[in-house]
């Protein structure tokens, strides 16, 4: 993926820190996830669209939100959901990503063993 144009940073807070270390909704679900999104806007974190619950794009779409950032150590594209362009932005609050010792899937202790029948 090869970032083409800078976001509109007018719907971007930089200065926001992310919501934790994990999904938002499947902490308080007791859910997992495979990578994590951070909406650019508001800090939610989220799961990608190949988790079970898509919850980045949920958020995105509930709130109107329309860019995230990857949450994976090493990542920094961001998403537009408006365009469904990869992008570049700007720095945003630390930490940029889960905790590096953080299992993929996710988190540690929850993914089923049958987990890769239940990704999309
Ligand atoms: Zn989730
Ligand atoms: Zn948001």
């Amino acid at each position: 993926m090869t970032p083409q144009e800078a976001a509109d940073q007018t719907e971007i807070d930089p200065t926001v820190p992310p919501s934790g270390t994990g999904c938002a909704e499947c902490l308080d679900a007791g859910g997992w996830w495979v990578h994590l999104r951070r909406c650019a806007a508001c800090g939610h974190v989220g799961c990608c669209d190949s988790s079970p619950a898509q919850h980045a794009t949920a958020h995105a779409t509930a709130s109107g939100h329309r860019y995230i950032q990857s949450f994976e150590p090493g990542e920094e594209w961001f998403f537009d959901y408006e365009t469904g362009d990869v992008l570049d932005g700007p720095a945003l609050e630390e930490p940029t990503s889960r905790p590096a010792d953080q299992p993929v899937p996710g988190p540690a202790g929850r993914v089923p063993t049958d987990w890769r029948s239940k990704i999309h």
